[in-house]
């Protein structure tokens, strides 16, 4: 056996000083001695969170040419793709470059399939179709990696600081992605941002997602509303605690995966949670656990349902809102409902305003779904204001609370990612902050690799190109 095996026979002991810590009782403080932490990675750019925004920025900049490094929390790719059990994928198409490859991939796997106006995947194979695409593509990833700490000098992110098994680490990058979903890495590193709803700061409830089996004979849902009745009359039968949500159009949904006989369900709602405060998240996936239990037990009672078994509650909570971070143009539900484009457009979105109610006792509002126009995302709601050497992509990018229950989804998550992970990786070669970068020219670029931009070609051309889906505000 190798000398320096840590795993060699006999006693350990932790290598290195005892990290010095005084506690102050009286005011229940750890006093924390100064400590220099090892820098084990110094890359181009760096990804915190390896999500739908999180993946596809790493995969831009790996395959731009960037030394690439994705951090993650869990133990698979994906986030709530994966993590969080979601199906269906909205809002693909005509995004082209990396979302027109992972769906390609998921096509050849036979892990694609049409649900409604969209199409599910099996997660099992999108955890692997995404290990590869990152394996190909040159990137490098570390999961059971917390990012704890920002790296911030005179004003510009440096890197992060991370811990896990390893202990506490620094990584220095030339260009950090926060596509960690909360924005955790700007916020650490002073970035202003919003949190919740204008006013009272509450956010949409959360979600744990869960699957059964034994859906063959439930046909494809119409309507949330028809589901909703149907479990009514169910519990007016079984009994039980009252139904998490009210009639709404966005709750309850029985979503047939690729997977054959099974679905994903999205139906637990808990609300008023802090998706900042851990205590809270233990709460909210404990009550959120205990339904997906009740309400199995009570989508026995519908016709077609009988014979459903919970499979299993997602590994993680899916959040559906926390800190969106103030960037250098914040999107605005006049620009999503009027369909507004900006010249350094880098994505759009073409999906309603899917807003689901903060509070329990609004929930005869919930569902609310607008039309919309497809409407461009540009690259300065990426980059934020406070902070330089910073992109934001995903659900945490600059926007109004409504505007995020549109822009949230995954396909247009993963839109903003490519377009951050190119944005870094020219930045790093050119040796460029990204608000130094041209949003337009990153616009052509972007149009250079595929990736679908509005304003270019039409809407009918991006969609019909790719996979003829149904635009949903026909
Ligand atoms: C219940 C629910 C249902 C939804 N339904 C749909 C749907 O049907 N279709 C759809 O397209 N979209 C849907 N959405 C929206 C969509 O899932 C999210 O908005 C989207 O996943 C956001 O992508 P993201 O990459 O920004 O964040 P996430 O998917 O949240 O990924 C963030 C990643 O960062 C990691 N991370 C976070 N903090 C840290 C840290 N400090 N250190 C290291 N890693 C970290 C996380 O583990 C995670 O992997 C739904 C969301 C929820 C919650």
């Amino acid at each position: 056996m190798n000398a320096s095996n840590p795993h060699r026979a006999g006693p350990h002991r932790h290598e290195g000083p005892v990290h010095a810590m005084n506690v102050d009782h009286p005011r229940r403080l750890v006093i924390e001695a100064p400590r220099s932490t090892r820098i084990v990675a110094d890359i181009d750019v760096l990804v915190v969170g390896g999500g739908p925004a999180g993946v596809a920025a790493a995969l831009a900049a790996a395959r731009s040419g960037a030394r690439t490094l994705c951090i993650e929390r869990h133990g698979m790719l994906g986030g709530v793709w994966t993590a969080g059990l979601l199906n269906p994928l909205f809002d693909t198409p005509g995004k082209g470059w990396l979302i027109a490859d992972l769906i390609a991939r998921l096509k050849q796997a036979q892990a694609w399939q049409s649900w409604k106006w969209t199409h599910t995947f099996d997660v099992e194979t999108m955890k692997l179709v995404l290990e590869q695409m990152m394996q190909e593509a040159g990137a490098q990833w570390w999961y059971y990696s917390y990012v704890v700490d920002s790296i911030v000098e005179n004003g510009r992110i440096r890197g992060v600081v991370v811990e896990s098994k390893s202990g506490r680490e620094a990584i220095l990058a030339k260009v950090v992605i926060d596509a960690s979903g909360d924005g955790d890495v700007a916020a650490r590193a002073g970035a202003s941002y919003d949190l919740g709803r204008e006013g009272d700061g509450l956010c949409q409830p959360m979600t744990l997602m869960f699957e059964v089996d034994g859906v063959r004979a439930f046909p494809i849902q119409q309507n949330a509303g028809e589901l909703y009745d149907a479990l009514l009359a169910s519990h007016k039968v079984r009994g039980g605690p009252a139904l998490p949500f009210g009639r709404a159009k966005n709750v309850p949904w029985i979503i047939h995966t690729a997977r054959a006989d099974t679905a994903a369900v999205q139906a637990t709602h808990v609300y008023r949670v802090n998706a900042l405060d851990t205590r809270e998240l233990t709460a909210a996936t404990v009550e959120a656990r205990r339904q997906a239990h009740e309400l199995t037990r009570l989508l026995r009672g519908v016709p077609g349902l009988e014979n459903i078994r919970l499979i299993q509650t997602a590994p993680a909570i899916g959040v559906r809102e926390a800190r969106r971070i103030h960037g250098h143009y914040r999107l605005t539900v006049e620009d999503i409902s009027t369909g507004r484009f900006f010249e350094d457009d880098v994505t759009f979105g073409n999906f309603p305003l899917d807003v689901h109610e903060v509070n329990p006792d609004e929930v005869a509002r919930s569902g609310r779904i607008h039309a919309t126009r497809p409407f461009g995302i540009p690259y300065r709601a990426l980059l934020p204001r406070d902070v330089a050497g910073l992109l934001v992509a995903g659900r945490c990018i600059s926007g109004s609370h409504e505007a995020h229950a549109s822009y949230r989804v995954t396909g247009t998550c993963m839109g903003m990612g490519q377009a951050a992970g190119l944005a870094a990786s020219i930045c790093a070669a050119e040796n460029k902050l990204p608000h130094q970068l041209d949003g337009v020219h990153l616009r052509r670029s972007l149009l250079d690799k595929g990736a679908g931009v509005l304003g270019e070609r039409t809407i009918e051309q991006l969609v019909g190109d790719l996979h003829g889906d149904k635009l949903l505000w026909d």
